[in-house]
């Protein structure tokens, strides 16, 4: 979840204070009994940030929270795919306008990559047949709809092959009335959530929208779409890493964020589905040249040379 707190007073500043490098460390865990490949996957080096210090305003400074390590995850019984229960369901949700939204194949297809599960994609479905509750937002005058009325009827349409069902849409969304809005919402138990893309088109605010909207707005539905997914594995936010499951509060905020998850979120996610991490990030590699995401294709193409080039010699991994 993430989203702004009218409650917000900007005096939590100083509450958090950024890992160092023994907790980053242990968030990781000790990995010295795994396979190879996921001993170098899941070693800090040289292509991970740590978190850097949350500015007024920021996820950290209103909502300084203590971080999930991997063992904590582990021993926290996450939600995991496994018997019938092995697919990811998505929902669109209301109108999804072809000049002002992204398409939902493509998102299906990067969920399916990153998270190396079968994805199916539910028929869109109207809002006006649902007797959802609604306002309208009084900075920004836009409808916003209540998201856990979403989470109740979503619950109800939850497949029996489901490890999860996602609605995508692109009205704006609020989780309780104190709220000022939200990006998205989930429901650990129930194995369902909610997030909106509407925040993340300039026109929400009255702005012009600029040249390179759509592919903008694709890169930021593929980022919110992959922390929410990631919640439903269990996935706290992370504390540790610049990492996809950081909070954000704002527009800015998540755009800084990397699309990439970091050594502690990654090892949650490969021991919740088990997915091969050399496999993972070539096909990632694959999305990333398709859709032209440089910066992307290129920090993936880094990850794969230094565990396949250090898995061939192994002379030279790392003692733990
Ligand atoms: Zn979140
Ligand atoms: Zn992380």
């Amino acid at each position: 979840m993430a989203g702004a707190n009218k409650c917000f007073h900007g005096l939590g500043a100083m509450n958090f204070n950024p890992p160092g490098p023994i907790e980053r460390l242990r968030a990781i865990g000790v990995t010295g009994g795994l396979p190879e490949a996921l001993r170098i996957a899941f070693d800090p080096g040289a292509d991970f940030e740590p978190v850097p210090a949350p500015q007024l305003g920021d996820w950290l400074a209103v909502h300084p929270e203590p971080g999930q390590t991997f063992d904590d995850f582990a021993s926290s019984k996450p939600n995991k795919p496994g018997g019938i229960r092995n697919k990811i369901y998505l929902l669109p949700l209301g109108e999804f306008p072809k000049d002002r939204s992204p398409t939902v194949e493509i998102l299906k297809e990067y969920a399916a990559t990153y998270f190396a599960m079968k994805v199916e994609v539910f028929p869109l479905l109207a809002m006006e047949s649902l007797k959802l509750t609604t306002r309208h937002n009084p900075f920004t005058k836009n409808r916003q709809v209540l998201t856990t009325d979403i989470l109740i009827i979503l619950k109800k349409r939850l497949p029996t092959d489901a490890f999860c069902l996602l609605a995508i849409t692109m009205e704006d969304l609020y989780p309780e009335p104190s709220w000022n809005f939200v990006f998205g919402q989930a429901s650990l138990r129930e194995r369902v959530g909610v997030f909106s893309l509407a925040r993340y088109d300039p026109a929400f605010f009255g702005n012009e929208r600029g040249k390179d909207y759509p592919e903008v707005l694709l890169w930021r539905s593929c980022k919110v779409l992959v922390h929410e997914t990631a919640h439903m594995f269990s996935l706290g936010h992370c504390i540790f890493f610049r990492c996809v499951l950081n909070g954000s509060n704002h527009l800015r905020e998540s755009d800084s964020r990397p699309l990439s998850l970091c050594p502690v979120c990654l090892r949650k996610l490969q021991f919740s589905i088990g997915f091969d991490v050399v496999d993972r990030y070539r096909q990632l590699f694959n999305f990333y040249q398709r859709v032209a995401w440089d910066p992307e294709a290129r920090w993936v193409a880094n990850r794969l040379k230094r565990i396949v080039s250090q898995e061939a010699t192994p002379d030279q991994l790392p003692k733990n």
